[in-house]
């Protein structure tokens, strides 16, 4: 049975980031929408996410029509094109999405994220690094 779409999560850019992200979810047992205007990034996915849509996040309509103001949580997994982010992002936020989750990929970035109300900001690169900086450091008590 289809659950709601309050269980559900979309995610909005589906590069290495958003695509492990969603593939994760799944195997979880969460349903997914899945957002990109890439072609070829949409057909590696189809099949392997609830939904799949090629489209263009930052339209309004666009996102009304697929029903992202109605999921209670939502994945902003843009990173370079900060524009589409910013802009995405905004849009969300003006529906009411409560539970939105943004990646930034700048300390600049993040604060915009941050300045609009956007209540959970990940930053990949940044923490991923300090956290292998760690997994390193252990790594070389290992041989001492
Ligand atoms: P990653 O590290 O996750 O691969 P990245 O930080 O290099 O990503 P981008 O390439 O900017 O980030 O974006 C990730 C994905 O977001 C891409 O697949 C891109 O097509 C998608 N994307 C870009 N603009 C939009 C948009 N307007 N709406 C939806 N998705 C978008």
């Amino acid at each position: 049975p289809a659950r709601n779409s309050s269980d559900a999560v979309a995610v909005i850019g589906l590069g290495r980031f958003g695509a492990s992200l969603a593939l994760e979810l799944m195997a979880g047992g969460t349903e997914v929408l899945g957002i990109d205007p890439v072609e070829s990034v949409v057909q590696d996915l189809n099949g392997k996410l609830t939904h799949v849509v090629r489209a263009d996040a930052t339209g309004e309509e666009v996102l009304r029509q697929l029903g992202v103001a109605e999921y209670g949580r939502v994945v902003v997994a843009i990173g370079s094109h900060l524009e589409a982010s910013i802009l995405t992002t905004s849009l969300l936020l003006r529906f009411g999405v409560k539970d939105i989750w943004a990646k930034a990929v700048s300390e600049a970035h993040g604060t915009i994220l941050q300045q609009l109300g956007v209540p959970h900001v990940v930053f990949p690169e940044r923490d991923m690094g300090r956290r292998v900086a760690h997994l390193v450091r252990g790594s070389m008590q290992d041989y001492v």
